[in-house]
């Protein structure tokens, strides 16, 4: 089985990061044609950070 992940937001990226680490087979597509920083700070909910230090990528967060 092969899933679709329509968004390359950190909601979809995420679910990417889920769906290997379960081994499992995934696409992501992404509508805009490009990603950019934005310049903005990003405030993270703790429950969030949770779901991400689970995932094993809360460090890549920090960056
Ligand atoms: C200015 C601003 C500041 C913010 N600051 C914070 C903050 O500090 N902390 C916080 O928790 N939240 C913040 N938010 C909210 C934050 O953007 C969302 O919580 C978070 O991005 C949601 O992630 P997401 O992956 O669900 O959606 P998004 O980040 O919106 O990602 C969805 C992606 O799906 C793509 N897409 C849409 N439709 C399709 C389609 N049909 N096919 C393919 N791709 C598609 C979009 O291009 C987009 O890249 C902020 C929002 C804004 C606008």
């Amino acid at each position: 089985m092969r899933f679709a992940i329509n968004g390359g937001g950190i909601g979809g990226l995420a679910m990417g990061v889920a769906l290997a680490l379960k081994g499992m087979d995934y696409a992501i597509y992404e509508a805009a044609e490009d990603i950019r920083q934005v310049g903005a700070g990003l405030w993270m909910a703790s429950n969030a950070l949770n779901v991400l230090e689970h995932l094993g990528i809360v460090e890549d967060i920090y960056q």
